[in-house]
């Protein structure tokens, strides 16, 4: 059988055949899930590995498994190069780790992933590295902000729980004019909707345990960099030592097989639902970039090609009360973090350690992540919650 490029076939016969050839481990779809710490070596000269390199060393350098999930990373993102560790939060700390030293300068989106926020104000900071948060709309307008020790200019589009669209080209230009290389957390729109390395930027992050995984099952993160990032990545990466384990990144690459036809769904009921909510007494405001009414929509269009089944509603009034009991009522939506998952959730929304994305909003945030159940039996649990919450 001849072997094929699908470089150029479309996203979802991609994502069926990248990563593994089948051929190279007796023709078995799926690759071999490799449970190793040692690889013994044919001899002392490769065991020196200064000669004669052998493709695989130790555990922690990779496997099989974690190279077939790796390549069919790089294969969606167009990357030179991706590492796979324990969780998105690792895909976030890690980099950072890799391309900041103490002296320097980071600025990070204001809307940023909690987490990330809380990392930055401790860790980071605690290593002397400065850290400055940015209005998810400065656009171009980061070039004031710049400073000749900023390394890293961190973005997040849309922003967590407040769903802000980015203008990363015009971020990126700026970050790279003034010397900085530019990350961006991509987990919201996953390499299908957003290809953040054509767009200009250095180096992508996902939390895999989201679509990717999508099964609420697994945490994984992946770390994706261009030829100009990804030694420095990759040393970070084996430094660390935070290695991904390979059940983990077996189930990822089972989960992405079937990403592309799962985000179709997400996308669809998410619209749906989000247009819709725009309509229902005690709704102020829906946060969906998908939606005309979204302020980020026409940027938006311009640089993603889908979008994804989590945004946010806004309570017409109200306050935690009111949120509290919009939640209690709903059956069929879980309350519970994460998302990406095949069942609908919905958490409060907590802006408080925001410096400037923080409203003002009408009433109670309520982040919601659409599942793939029926959007007719969705719609009737968020009446529930609705009528509950105007009491
Ligand atoms: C969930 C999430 C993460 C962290 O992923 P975990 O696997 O849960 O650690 C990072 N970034 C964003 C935007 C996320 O939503």
């Amino acid at each position: 059988m001849a072997k094929r490029d699908y470089s150029n076939t479309g996203v979802n016969t991609r994502l069926a055949h990248i990563g593994n050839d089948p051929h190279d481990f007796h023709g078995f779809v799926n690759p071999p899930v490799v449970h190793a710490s040692t690889v013994l070596f044919p001899n002392a000269e490769t065991a020196l590995g200064r000669v004669v390199k052998a493709k695989y060393v130790y555990g922690t350098h990779g496997t099989p498994t974690t190279e077939a999930l790796g390549n069919a990373i790089d294969a969606l993102e167009g990357s030179a190069g991706t590492i796979l560790v324990p969780s998105g939060l690792a895909a976030v700390t890690v980099p950072l780790l890799g391309f900041l030293s103490a002296g320097d300068h980071i600025l990070i989106v204001d809307s940023v992933y909690g987490p990330t926020r809380r990392f930055a104000d401790t860790m980071l900071t605690r290593l002397g590295i400065e850290v400055q948060y940015y209005d998810p709309l400065v656009g171009g307008g980061i070039a004031k902000l710049m400073k000749p020790n900023t390394k890293v200019v961190f973005t997040e589009s849309p922003g967590s729980v407040t769903f802000e669209i980015q203008d990363i080209p015009a971020i990126v230009e700026a970050a790279h004019a003034g010397g900085a290389i530019v990350m961006m957390d991509n987990t919201w729109a996953t390499p299908l909707y957003f290809k953040a390395l054509d767009h200009g930027v250095d180096v992508t992050i996902h939390a895999a345990t989201k679509y990717p995984g999508g099964h609420s099952d697994v945490l994984l993160g992946t770390v994706s960099a261009n030829a100009a990032c990804w030694e420095r990545l990759h040393q970070a990466y084996l430094t660390l030592g935070v290695c991904a384990g390979p059940e983990q990144v077996y189930q990822v690459l089972r989960g992405l097989r079937t990403m592309g036809v799962r985000l179709e769904r997400h996308q669809k009921s998410a619209l749906d639902i989000a247009r819709w909510l725009e309509k229902q007494p005690g709704v102020a405001r829906v946060l969906h970039p998908g939606l005309e009414s979204h302020p980020g929509h026409a940027i938006f269009k311009r640089d993603f090609s889908g979008s994804s089944g989590i945004f946010s509603i806004v309570l017409a009034g109200g306050g935690q009360t009111q949120a509290n009991a919009f939640l209690n009522a709903l059956e069929i939506f879980g309350i519970g973090y994460s998302w990406g998952g095949f069942e609908s959730l919905a958490v409060p929304v907590v802006l408080t350690d925001r410096t400037v994305a923080k409203g003002p909003y009408e009433g109670a945030v309520i982040r919601l992540q659409i599942g793939l159940e029926d959007v007719e039996d969705l719609k009737a649990d968020i009446s529930r919650g609705l009528a509950a919450a105007r009491g």
